[in-house]
């Protein structure tokens, strides 16, 4: 089911009543808190007893369209409405903002682009901070200093004319740097380099109680490491400083075609095991010419001016013969390859539709029985049209972020089921249905060994997310106690109960 709403009442109550005072925000806006009501004040309202809110660079918004805006998302699931949104003009508005939750115990969240299907982004009367509005880019040597709010398609923006890539894209390239930070970020290039949150050197964070701290791996490497896939619960990430490698002039791409998820699966363990491509990824889709499902490997060898030698590539392979498509494309157009599809979904609506999501990394020894059974199972009615499949295979030796939790075989399975729900609709082929379909899959993984990569909208209790962070919950519990003592970052994921501990 959707979530609900989460009472104001679970933060601990009994704020001061304080005298008058008045905040200067941008836009000659005069704003307070009201403690005692529990609102926001603007304007000619200021009369009561209110707390100034302190003076801002950027923009503290109240209208409804801001207000409604951040009760969405690329879900369209959870809408819980925030009582005001803050577009930082810098670093210090959110230093300052943080504060002044703490004070009054007011929840707050960062929000990138987002592109969450469940709320993570979200808070129930709160703050939302949209962190667009930091999305300043700068390549230096072999890294770039990124601020969070800035997309990947930006970050590449600046760093390919230097010749220069982050080594592992996300397949949407639209998302904000914090916003995939934060929870892993994990692609076709992740076999070689692991997840996102693997190629950071350094982070500036704003921590939950609000202060602005660098960490690195020797640097604050607890808090690093708790901000990393953190899911937003200790810190905002604010900059990230991030590993570039030379960006390849072209991609050959190529799309495989296996008449079984088992017949995919074994030549990605091969080509993984060799690492042949630059890329490899996977997918199913409605096989056209009769019931059941199509898989094809999708994958890509980079190269500057010689083209790779197909033979050597997929001379061995077990694909359907005569199903292969080989193709050229630029290095940029390659990494921007959704863009098309975006578009047309955005024309037929269906961008706008719910999204319940569902992901899981699957250790390799369960993959195939329990893909295959999923799959026998699975009709378009229960992803919708414009669904969604993937199925590709990760090392874990090069996932290191502890918070990115996966199996401990040495290859693991993304497996993902990207449902798109018809809008308004309370049947089998609504949100809700959906949902109970997801949780009943992650039960499923679970009891296999498999761990939920939480981008997706999977009805998740505290409990569940003890068990799923295992033995780094003590970790991520000490820095959370230690970081945002108030309890008030980042409730929509619904990890920790808000206030402090
Ligand atoms: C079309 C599409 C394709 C995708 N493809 C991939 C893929 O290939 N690989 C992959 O790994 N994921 C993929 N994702 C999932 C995506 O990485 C996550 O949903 C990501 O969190 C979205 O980024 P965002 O900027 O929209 O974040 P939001 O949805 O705005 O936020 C997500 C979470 O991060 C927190 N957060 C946001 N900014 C910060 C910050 N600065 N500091 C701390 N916490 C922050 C938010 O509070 C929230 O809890 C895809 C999603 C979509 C919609």
């Amino acid at each position: 089911m959707p979530k609900t709403p989460k009472a104001r009442g679970s933060i601990p109550s009994g704020p001061k009543r304080r005298d008058l005072l008045c905040g200067l925000s941008a836009g000659a806006l005069i704003t307070g808190f009201d403690p005692v009501g529990r609102r926001w004040i603007t304007g000619s309202q200021v009369r009561a007893k209110v707390a100034a809110v302190p003076p801002l660079k950027g923009r503290l918004l109240f209208t409804d369209a801001a207000l409604s805006a951040a009760a969405d998302d690329f879900g369209h699931i959870v809408h819980n409405r925030p009582w005001a949104v803050l577009q930082p003009g810098d670093v210090n508005d959110i230093v300052v903002m943080l504060r002044f939750c703490n004070e009054h115990r007011i929840l707050a969240a960062p929000r990138g682009q987002g592109h969450g299907t469940y709320g993570q982004a979200q808070v129930s009367g709160g703050l939302v901070i949209e962190m667009a509005t930091l999305d300043t880019v700068t390549v230096c040597a072999d890294w770039v200093e990124a601020e969070a709010g800035a997309r990947w398609s930006s970050v590449l923006g600046a760093t390919l004319p230097q010749g220069l890539t982050p080594p592992v894209l996300t397949d949407y390239i639209e998302l904000s740097v914090g916003g995939t930070l934060s929870v892993g970020g994990v692609g076709g290039a992740s076999p070689h380099y692991g997840a996102q949150v693997d190629n950071v050197l350094e982070l500036e964070v704003v921590t939950g109680a609000g202060q602005r701290v660098v960490c690195s791996p020797t640097l604050a490497p607890d808090l690093f490491y708790a901000v990393l896939a953190g899911l937003g619960q200790c810190a905002i990430l604010v900059r990230a400083r991030l590993r570039l490698v030379p960006a390849p002039v072209n991609v050959r791409h190529y799309i495989l075609y296996y008449p079984t998820a088992d017949a995919l699966t074994a030549d990605q363990r091969l080509v993984q095991a060799d690492g042949r491509f630059s890329f490899a990824e996977g997918e199913a889709e409605l096989n056209p010419n009769g019931p059941g499902w199509l898989y094809y490997m999708e994958a890509a060898a980079y190269y500057d001016s010689t083209p790779p030698d197909d033979e050597a590539l997929i001379g061995d392979l077990h694909f359907e013969p005569g199903t292969q498509q080989i193709s050229d494309l630029g290095y940029y157009d390659f990494l921007d390859r959704l863009a098309p599809a975006v578009t047309f979904l955005e024309s037929t609506g269906e961008w706008y539709d719910p999204h319940p999501w569902w992901n899981m990394f699957l250790p390799d020894s369960a993959t195939d029985a329990f893909v295959s059974g999923v799959m026998a199972g699975l009709t378009e009615a229960d992803i919708g049209a414009s669904g969604v499949i993937l199925l590709y295979p990760l090392r874990s030796d090069a996932l290191r972020a502890p918070l990115l939790r996966v199996p401990g075989e040495p290859v693991v399975f993304l497996f993902s089921v990207l449902r798109t729900a018809a809008p308004d609709s309370g049947g089998a082929l609504g949100a809700g249905a959906m949902l109970a379909a997801n949780r009943a899959l992650f039960e499923q993984g679970r009891a296999l060994g498999g761990y939920e990569y939480p981008i997706g909208s999977i009805p998740m209790t505290t409990g569940d997310w003890r068990e799923h962070f295992g033995p780094q919950w003590p970790f991520l519990a000490a820095a959370r106690r230690r970081y945002d003592p108030g309890g008030i970052l980042t409730p929509g994921q619904g990890i920790f109960k808000p206030g402090p501990a």
